[in-house]
């Protein structure tokens, strides 16, 4: 710490330290069962197993004929059509001889004798068969087939008892869908943490209340609480604590009873900005007061000793736009690796430039900007705003354009990254 007690971290340096404290948090002790269709966005407490092989019979990934693919090599003309199979229906009852062929749907299980299935497509056939009424199929001129072809085997993709989804997943919709399919019907995960989110500010008055001309809405509880539930958690709003050591003193009192603290406003180093100070009597470890960035340059990340244990905090700048962004780097990735998820990042992605950006560099910024990605491109926009203050202007956006510190120029056409602000 330097003379003046503060720790300034280049915005890497802050990313990482927040990183290795999420990775020394202790599992979740707190378990509950969840039904599938309860467990989006849950995180799993234990790893989900394949019931069965996957898949747990060889089958057919086309509709198409099921025949001995070396008859094909051979140059055979025709083959004889000895029943038809649907999924859902038992194996074949016989295996197919050379010659042989089952006409076979999707899905279906693989007959016997047969290694292969030639597309529906890729045959004539002397009329559509019943199972009944053997017909013959004669495969286009120069069609070959691989032993394999259009047939997925049995357990190729998982073995009976292999782990497919590991212990601290984060389910999205294809966990979701795996774990039904290896057999799942319930899943173990853990309970959601509970976080304290404290806006401080005198200022500052609730929604649906009146409110006179220099006084402004409690924005920030509402948009972090909205963050904190897409990170997995259990947002407690406090009441508005004012810029009193009394009042942040008792707030902050009641905030340690949730798992993570997340305080907004008064960390700047104004004359009213006591966040720290109360912090400090509560006998705080910071960890940094400060990162070389903007918006949210005032950020703050540090532990409370509470009894025998220590809980973290975090003292987000007040302006919205800064408690957006600091939320979606520091204190989401920590919330959703208190929830027991294994190393949560932010989310980034990449996208060009549509437009030229000039900064002063010294500092990472997150610029506000339109996202919008077709399937071949992703195209970045900066939106123009007035500083960290406005939302307006910010609603309008749907990322943050990641300008490096060593950066004092971007061209269009630059791949940059982008904060993905929906996270
Ligand atoms: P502070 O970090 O307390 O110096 O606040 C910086 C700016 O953000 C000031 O203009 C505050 O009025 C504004 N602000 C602080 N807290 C909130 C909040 N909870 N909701 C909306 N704006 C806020
Ligand atoms: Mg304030």
């Amino acid at each position: 710490m330097s003379e003046s007690g503060e720790i300034i971290l280049d915005y890497p340096a802050a990313q990482e330290l927040v990183s290795t404290h999420g990775r020394g948090l202790p599992k979740p002790a707190r378990k509950e069962t969840v039904e599938i269709d309860q467990a989006l966005g849950r995180c799993l407490a234990r790893a989900v197993l394949a019931d069965r092989d996957q898949p747990p019979f060889a089958r057919s990934t086309r509709d198409g004929y099921a025949l001995r693919a070396a008859d094909l090599v051979n140059r055979r003309k025709s083959f004889r059509v000895i029943g038809q199979l649907r999924a859902g229906q038992p194996p074949f009852s016989r295996a197919i001889q050379p010659g042989e062929a089952l006409e076979i749907m999707t899905g279906a299980p693989m007959p016997a004798g047969a290694d292969a299935v030639l597309m529906v497509e890729h045959a004539n056939a002397t009329h559509t068969g019943t199972p009944d009424s053997p017909f013959e199929i004669f495969p286009h001129e120069e069609r070959r087939l691989e032993a394999g072809e259009n047939v997925v085997p049995a357990g190729s993709e998982a073995q009976k008892g292999a782990a497919i989804l590991a212990a601290g997943t984060r389910l999205a919709p294809m966990h979701l869908g795996a774990a039904v399919a290896c057999g799942a019907a319930t899943l173990e995960v853990y309970a959601r943490p509970r976080i304290a989110i404290l806006a401080t500010g005198d200022e500052l008055v609730e929604p649906g209340e009146a409110l006179l001309d220099f006084q402004i809405r409690n924005s920030n509880s509402y948009s972090l609480a909205a963050q904190i539930e897409r990170a997995g958690a259990e947002p407690v709003r406090l009441p508005i604590a004012r810029d009193s050591l009394v009042d942040l003193r008792q707030a902050l009192e009641r905030a340690l009873e949730a798992d993570l603290v997340v305080l907004s406003g008064g960390v700047s180093m104004g004359k009213f900005d006591y966040v720290e100070q109360v912090l400090t009597m509560f006998r705080a470890g910071f960890l940094f007061t400060g990162v070389r960035m903007q918006p949210g340059r005032p950020v703050v990340f540090g532990t409370l000793p509470q009894g025998t244990e220590t809980k973290h905090f975090f003292g987000l700048p007040g302006n919205p736009v800064s408690t957006m962004v600091t939320c979606a780097l520091f204190a989401a990735p920590l919330i959703r690796a208190l929830g027991g998820e294994t190393d949560p990042q932010p989310f980034f992605a990449r996208a060009r430039l549509t437009g030229e950006i000039h900064h002063k560099g010294g500092l990472t910024r997150f610029l506000p900007a339109l996202l919008t990605a077709a399937w071949d491109s992703a195209l970045v926009t900066p939106i123009a705003w007035q500083g960290s203050g406005v939302l307006v202007a910010v609603a309008r956006a749907n990322c943050f354009v990641v300008v490096p510190p060593d950066r004092k120029y971007l061209a269009a056409g630059d791949e940059v990254s982008v904060l993905l602000a929906y996270s």
